[in-house]
């Protein structure tokens, strides 16, 4: 498994642990399948000291994912992640819970390769809007790739809400993605990363 964790060391969140790129590699190296992930579909993992703002957000995180052989994907897929704000109070909980996000991204682009997952995955879908998602509150648009990457974070994150809210998307997850693997609050929440 290939990636580049860049500029972690920059975050500076308020409160945070001191981050750096080799913890975040670890960390992450440690907590994910990796099967899906191949270097093509995400080489690096960026945070950009930049603040960027998006209309009509009221996020505190932009991240963004872009897939290989596009002008931003630099021949491998990567994150970038930014600030939309510095002041206030920072969810720590939303920063990590937007880079699995977006790694769910990542991992939706190798797992729709395989048509019987993604087949499957549409069942679960159902093409309805999540009833659980308190988080991507700025984003209306509910497709089968934003509820894979959203369903994959909170999988990670807070999967015993998962569980019980939406047995069905946990179970495909577990069996399909994670490979049986299941995780304990105390192991993935914000405070153990940052
Ligand atoms: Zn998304």
């Amino acid at each position: 498994m290939f990636l580049d964790i860049r500029n972690f060391a920059a975050t500076n969140l308020p409160q945070g642990r001191k981050m750096d790129d080799i913890y975040m590699r670890d960390y992450l190296v440690d907590l994910l399948p990796w099967h899906y992930l191949l270097r093509e579909r995400l080489g690096a993992l960026e945070y950009i000291d930049e603040l960027k703002f998006e209309e009509n957000s009221r996020k505190q995180i932009a991240a963004y994912y872009f897939p290989p052989n596009t002008q931003q994907g630099e021949g491998v897929g990567r994150i970038e992640i930014y600030l939309q704000t510095k002041k206030g109070n920072f969810f720590r909980r939303h920063f990590w819970l937007d880079i699995l996000h977006e790694i769910g991204h990542a991992t939706y682009g190798g797992l729709s390769h395989r048509s019987r997952f993604q087949r499957e995955w549409l069942t679960v879908w159902g093409g309805t809007p999540s009833v659980f998602d308190d988080l991507r509150i700025s984003n209306s648009i509910s497709s089968d790739e934003e509820e894979f990457a959203q369903t994959y974070a909170l999988y990670v994150q807070d999967g015993v809400n998962l569980k019980d809210q939406h047995l069905i998307r946990y179970s495909f997850m577990r069996k399909n993605v994670f490979i049986g693997r299941e995780y304990e609050p105390e192991e993935t929440s914000a405070s153990n990363v940052y």
